[in-house]
């Protein structure tokens, strides 16, 4: 099946940090993407803006190789990659500084949309925003598209806020949550509310308990002195994780409209209790053999800083207090140097009230599994007859649908979250970035956590490296008659 290409208005986007590491990744890549899908109308340019002395043939280049490195190869015929690049411009601008940003005004033209991707470090937004407003380069349809990390705590998310509000309105900053661009993720909106099968049960009455594994192969090698500011809290759990749990708990919208959305997700974090020490388990990989075989060295040895307190994974019991969510947990776990790579959401149901079967053995509850990576998708696991003639025997099998397969496509073929969100931008839809109050909402329920563990001077617990996590993650399951999923890809 070929998937529909709903077409944008021209759009000039100027990619703040062109030239850095998610804008070769991810940024330039995806509107390669998107171009050969045709959904780029042909008087659409893409200007990169970074401190690098380049010109426009020079960046081409750079972008020329980004391009070779991560598109694969049967999608880049050379004509298609030419005509790409016949759209790619640059301006070499410092945004703390003055220069460039004439060049820039120069290049900006009337009657199309604007955009500007702030795919630098947090501490430039500020200065981009201030700059792009003072010499007149953004008008009242610009939009801006703020990166993560937003904020660190409370007082600096508030602080970025009202910064970026001085020179923008709240329907001109995306900011962007690449995890809410995943196709899966936006299913589960389409499979909670487009369908009368699941909604019924989605409550607490049903469901036992919903677990959101972020599992990770990788360290922090080389990044650990960034990281070692962080943590997985911040870095996965405040943002990414809370999203998701968010999609999952949230009351039905009025409509699938941004603000009707997005307040219905902050009602949810409004409602999360404070998380209590004993339900939080915070650890640090070990040196040792990861799953690729390869030996490592511990976390404290990549972060650089001697007897570092910083977690590389967290797992956290949460509680939700509604009517709807009362009494079911929700269970988070992220980490880095895992067994596997893998991220996905399991809501396990609740038994039947009664077995009328004898094979009580087989016995076990209907989980919905999210697959957010590797092969998004869905697994429905019900209850059937083992076949053959051995009586009535029960066993557990999925009803699977992996998105790549219901498409007829390749794997490579289901869009990346960066593709859809950068063409959300220019069609001027916020659905599914973050609003401000939601991050603000976020960071007031995550600063007492760090801060309790911080105060206490708690220290996290060693994991070995390519396993599942630290000996108490599984006790905080236990503990409640209940167990993680393994983490497999
Ligand atoms: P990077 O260090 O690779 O690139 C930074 C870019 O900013 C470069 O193009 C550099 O030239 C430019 N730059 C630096 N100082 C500048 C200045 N004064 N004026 C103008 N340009 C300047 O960083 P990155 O990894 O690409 O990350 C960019 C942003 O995206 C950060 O906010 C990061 O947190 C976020 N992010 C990155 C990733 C990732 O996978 N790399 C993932 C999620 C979020």
């Amino acid at each position: 099946m070929v998937s529909r290409v709903i077409p944008v208005d021209p759009f000039d986007l100027v990619i703040f940090g062109g030239t850095g590491d998610l804008a070769r990744r991810k940024i330039l890549p995806g509107l390669y993407r998107r171009f050969l899908a045709g959904q780029m109308p042909p008087d659409s340019r893409i200007i990169g803006a970074a401190r690098a002395d380049l010109n426009d043939d020079s960046f081409r280049a750079t972008v020329a190789e980004a391009l070779a490195e991560f598109v694969p190869v049967a999608l880049r015929e050379p004509a298609n990659v030419a005509a790409f690049l016949d759209r790619v411009g640059y301006v070499s601008i410092d945004a703390k500084g003055t220069g460039g940003w004439s060049d820039l005004k120069l290049r900006m033209r009337p009657n199309v949309v604007r955009a500007f991707y702030f795919s630098v470090a947090p501490a430039l937004f500020g200065d981009l925003a201030e700059r792009l407003h003072d010499h007149g380069i953004a008008d009242a349809w610009s939009r801006i598209v703020v990166e993560k990390p937003f904020g660190r705590d409370l007082a600096t998310a508030r602080a970025l806020n009202e910064t970026l509000a001085k020179h923008f309105t709240e329907q001109q900053i995306y900011r962007i949550d690449h995890y809410l661009g995943k196709e899966t993720v936006q299913n589960l909106m389409a499979v909670r509310f487009a369908n009368i099968l699941f909604e019924p049960l989605w409550k607490a009455q049903y469901i036992d308990h919903v677990q959101i594994t972020v599992a990770e192969t990788v360290d922090v090698d080389g990044r650990g002195a960034y990281y070692d500011k962080s943590g997985a809290m911040r870095d996965m759990v405040q943002n990414h994780m809370m999203q998701l749990l968010c999609l999952i708990a949230m009351e039905p919208p009025y409509h699938f409209d941004p603000d009707a959305v997005r307040d219905e997700k902050l009602k949810v974090i409004r409602a999360l209790d404070p998380v209590t020490p004993e339900d939080i388990v915070r650890g640090q990989y070990l040196a040792g053999k990861g799953p690729d075989g390869a030996r490592t060295g511990s976390y404290v040895e990549h972060s650089e800083t001697p007897a570092s307190t910083t977690e590389s994974y967290i797992a956290l019991k949460v509680n939700i207090s509604n009517w709807r969510w009362k009494g079911t947990p929700f269970y988070l776990r992220t980490g880095k140097r895992l067994r596997a790579r893998t991220s996905e959401i399991a809501i396990t149901f609740k038994e039947p009230p009664h077995s009328i079967f004898d094979d009580a053995k087989g016995w076990r509850e209907n989980v919905l599994v999210i697959r957010l990576q590797p092969n998004e998708g869905m697994n429905l696991m019900v209850m059937i007859k083992e076949p053959g003639p051995g009586g009535m025997r029960l066993m557990q099998v999925p009803l699977d649908m992996t998105f790549a397969d219901a498409l007829g496509a390749g794997a490579e073929e289901v869009p990346d979250a960066y593709e859809r969100l950068i063409m959300d931008v220019i069609r001027g839809n916020q659905t599914l970035f973050m609003r401000g109050d939601e991050v603000e909402a976020a960071w007031a329920w995550a600063d007492p956590v760090i801060q309790g563990w911080e105060s206490r001077g708690d220290r996290p617990q060693g994991y070995d490296a390519g396993s599942s996590g630290p000996e108490d993650a599984l006790m905080l399951m236990h503990r409640d008659g209940r167990r993680w999923r393994e983490i497999k890809e």
